[in-house]
């Protein structure tokens, strides 16, 4: 996240009064009042830029983002102009927030087949302007597990990572990252040194899950295929990353 230089050691309190938060919950008489934990948030986007070939980071600024909390796991959702004066709504998990400058990041998939939130994203630079809601969703961190397990194509990648990345210290966890762009596509989480990261390819995650499950190391078929980017091929070399170990404890 691209932080203002010169905001740096402003304290909140004494910025003028356009960066101060501003807070407007959702109306109770929208959504059926299911929202109404939630706030409206007017969006600028600051930067966005391509963080790999099929991902991009937009980071948005807005008063409305200046002391707003969420939960690692939860999203907001995003008015795009869906270009015929019709708008339609999409939902993107907050990769990563700075309540005090008011800025949050989201990393978004690139899909083959854009529709109308692929291709505003992939066309989106600082100043564009959108509608949202937020923070919103249900997905969160359980407490009191000995283990926690994520799975996440890349779509659900920047939630998995803001939730490992907010674990504690002495949390044992591991990230199965399903994708066909290859191990290490993509920045990946900061978490605590505990956590396993296992990147691989959807054929192999049955196998992989069941491995795990069983107390296996993860090593052979799946590592392998994804290291030659083929799934099938059964004459592969050795990974050419460390074999992470996934024994469940
Ligand atoms: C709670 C929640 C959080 C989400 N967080 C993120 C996030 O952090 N990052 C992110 O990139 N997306 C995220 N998504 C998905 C996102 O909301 C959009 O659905 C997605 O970006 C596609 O929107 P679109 O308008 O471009 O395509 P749509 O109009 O929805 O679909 C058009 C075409 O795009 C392709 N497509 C759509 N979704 C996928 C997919 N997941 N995999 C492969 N192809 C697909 C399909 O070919 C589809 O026919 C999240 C969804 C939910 C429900």
């Amino acid at each position: 996240m691209v932080r203002d230089a010169e905001q740096l050691d402003v304290d909140p309190k004494d910025w003028p009064e356009e960066r101060k938060g501003t807070r407007r919950p959702v109306p109770e008489d929208q959504f059926g009042g299911r929202l109404s934990d939630a706030f409206l948030l007017d969006l600028e986007v600051t930067e966005a830029r391509d963080l790999a070939p099929h991902v991009r980071l937009v980071t948005f600024g807005s008063s409305d983002l200046v002391g707003f909390k969420h939960v690692a796991g939860q999203d907001v959702m995003i008015e795009f102009p869906a270009g015929d004066g019709r708008s339609v709504r999409r939902r993107y998990s907050i990769r990563r927030t700075d309540p005090d400058l008011g800025r949050l990041d989201i990393e978004a998939e690139l899909h083959d087949h854009a529709g109308v939130g692929t291709r505003w994203i992939a066309g989106a630079g600082a100043g564009d302007r959108l509608h949202a809601i937020g923070p919103r969703g249900k997905i969160g961190l359980r407490s009191g597990c000995d283990e926690h397990v994520f799975v996440a194509d890349d779509s659900a990648m920047p939630a998995a990572f803001a939730m490992l990345e907010a674990l504690g210290p002495e949390a044992s966890a591991t990230g199965f990252f399903v994708t066909r762009h290859g191990p290490h596509s993509r920045p990946g989480p900061q978490p605590p040194a505990s956590v396993r990261q296992v990147w691989l390819e959807e054929a192999d995650l049955a196998d992989a899950l069941v491995q795990w499950w069983s107390g296996a190391r993860v090593e052979g078929k799946a590592l392998r295929a994804m290291s030659t980017g083929s799934a099938t091929s059964s004459t592969a070399p050795g990974p050419r990353w460390s074999t992470p170990d996934v024994r469940r404890r």
